[in-house]
């Protein structure tokens, strides 16, 4: 099996858009694309048309593009299926936790990640690049942060990040927002003396300062650099005075913390 190109489009004022290329079969999914100029500059440019629409969730910074590119293309669109009141665009394949498909040729898993909206899915392909996979996570997680809790609740929101947490270090992180130089001050604000978090917030800093993207992020990183993934470690349950065994309680004030920040 050809090994996928990841293709990065920076859209809008900080998202991403994101598109899965396979080299050999020449399937192409857009995902979310809440910026149709962004998205027809990339494929002129690149000489590619678009098999695919893939959305995680309904916001309109992910999905604005979904009408023209459906019909200039005629391509199907993969969304939550939860999400069908929500998007206007007819849903070829709706789909929910737990559901196997494929994009661009190659096989994803369909994980329910609720919290920042009650739809929000993200897509697991296990071996698009051979050794390695790709997560397409939306605004559920970023580097260094997660996405804001809307429509879910805080515990909603922290079971999606174990969700992401469970899926093997080597994965790449694909996020819906160039959002890591604000998480990083934030990271740093909390003092929480963990060696992971500091490279990373440093790193994340020198390649913001040469206007350079941070994403994809590789999951073992956040792992042991993203606060989100961690409240259930008492490392981080005594920088808010909290116990580690309610991780609720810990991801609630480290996320309610990030929204005064
Ligand atoms: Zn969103």
């Amino acid at each position: 099996m050809t090994v996928a190109e990841c293709i990065r489009v920076p859209a809008l004022s900080d998202n991403y858009i994101w598109m899965l290329h396979n080299p050999s079969s020449k399937e192409l999914a857009v995902i979310d694309p809440g910026d149709i100029d962004a998205v027809m500059a990339v494929l002129e440019h690149r000489g590619l048309e678009p098999t695919e629409i893939i959305n995680t969730h309904h916001h309109a910074d992910h999905i604005a593009g979904n009408t023209e590119l459906m019909k200039r293309y005629g391509i199907p669109l993969t969304a939550p299926a939860s999400d069908e009141s929500r998007i206007s665009d007819p849903i070829t394949t709706p789909v929910s936790h737990g559901d196997h498909i494929t994009i661009a040729g190659y096989n994803a898993k369909v994980i329910a990640t609720p919290g920042h909206t009650m739809g929000h899915v993200i897509f697991y392909l296990e071996d698009c690049f051979g050794d390695h996979g790709l997560a397409i996570v939306g605004d559920t997680l970023f580097s260094l942060g997660c996405g804001r809790v809307f429509e879910g609740t805080m515990e909603d929101m922290w079971h999606s990040m174990l969700a992401v947490r469970d899926l093997p270090d080597t994965t790449m992180l694909a996020c819906g927002h160039e959002y890591s130089a604000s998480n990083a001050r934030y990271v740093e604000s909390l003092n929480w003396g963990r060696d992971a978090a500091d490279a990373r917030c440093a790193e994340i800093h020198r390649l913001r300062a040469e206007d350079k993207p941070t994403l994809p992020t590789l999951l073992g990183t956040e792992k042991a650099a993203n606060p989100f993934l961690n409240c259930d470690q008492p490392d981080l349950a005594r920088v808010f005075g909290l116990d580690e065994s309610d991780p609720v309680a810990v991801f609630t004030a480290l996320r309610q913390g990030k929204d005064n920040f």
